[in-house]
C-alpha cells in the first residue's frame, strides 16, 4: 500500500488530508512536531511526503534539504504545502528538492490529482537498483547510463525517459503514456515534445540507426530487448 506522510501542524488540515487520502486508498502517517520529522521519515519510509512550509521550530526548506541528503530517503517525492504564493518562494521550494508545490487554501481534488500524478511520474528507485537491457545499464543511485560499459552523458529528462523504457523492455509506450510518466499531469507539454527528447536520447546513446530505441510506427517507442 502506498504510504503518504503528512507533515503539518494544523490539526484540522491533518484530519482533512488523512480522510481524503485514505478514501483514495492511501495509507497515511502524520507528524505535527517539526523536531521529530526526520526521525519519522526514517522510520515510516513513506512513498510521498506532504510538507507544510511553515512549521514551528523548523522550516520546510531545511527539512527538504535534510531529506535530500539522507541516502535512505533522498528519493522520496515531496509536495510542499504553503500559504505563501510568491513566485520566488515557489522557485526556492523547488530548488531545495521539493517536486511540487501547492498554495493554501487548495482544493482537495486538485491535491489528490497532484499526488497521483507525482507518484506516477517518479520512478521510485530501490536501493542501488541497476537496470540492464541488452548492452545498456542504468544505475539509479549513481544516475549513470552505461552502453557496453562506457558512461553516456544525458540530462535528467532523457535519463527518466530511458529509465521508464527500460523498466519494461520491449513494451511499446505511446507518446501520451510517456508524457504522463515523464512530465506528469501538472505541466503542459505537447506529444511532439516526446519526439524531441527521444531524438536527444538517441544522440546521447549514439544510437544513430535506432538500434537501441525503436520507433513503432504510429504507436510509440520501445527499448529493444
Ligand atoms: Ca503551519
Amino acid at each position: 500500500m502506498t504510504k503518504i506522510l503528512i507533515v503539518e501542524d494544523e490539526a484540522g488540515l491533518v484530519t482533512l488530508l488523512k480522510y481524503n487520502l485514505e478514501k483514495h486508498g492511501y495509507e497515511t502517517a502524520e507528524v505535527m512536531d517539526g523536531k521529530v520529522v526526520m526521525q519519522t521519515v526514517l522510520t515510516e519510509k513513506p512513498d510521498l511526503i506532504l510538507m507544510d512550509w511553515m512549521l514551528p521550530n523548523v522550516s520546510g526548506v531545511d527539512l527538504c534539504r535534510e531529506i535530500r541528503r539522507h541516502p535512505d530517503v533522498k528519493h522520496t517525492p515531496i509536495i510542499i504545502l504553503t500559504a505563501r504564493s510568491e513566485e520566488a518562494d515557489k522557485v526556492r521550494g523547488l530548488s531545495y528538492g521539493a517536486d511540487d508545490y501547492m498554495t493554501k487554501p487548495f482544493s482537495v481534488p486538485e491535491l489528490i490529482a497532484r499526488v497521483q500524478a507525482l507518484l506516477r511520474r517518479v520512478v521510485v528507485p530501490t536501493k542501488s537498483k541497476v537496470l540492464k537491457v541488452g548492452t545498456l545499464a542504468l544505475d539509479y543511485d549513481k544516475k549513470l547510463v552505461l552502453k557496453e560499459g562506457e558512461a553516456m552523458h544525458m540530462g535528467p529528462t532523457e535519463f527518466r525517459l530511458l529509465a521508464i523504457l527500460m523498466e519494461q523492455p520491449g513494451h511499446v509506450f505511446s507518446r501520451e503514456e510517456l508524457l504522463k510518466l515523464v512530465w506528469g499531469d501538472s505541466v503542459f507539454v505537447e506529444p511532439r515534445t516526446v519526439d524531441v527528447h527521444i531524438r536527444r536520447l538517441r544522440r546521447n546513446l549514439r544510437d544513430d540507426d535506432s538500434e537501441l530505441i525503436r520507433t513503432v510506427r504510429s504507436s510509440g517507442y520501445a527499448v529493444k530487448v
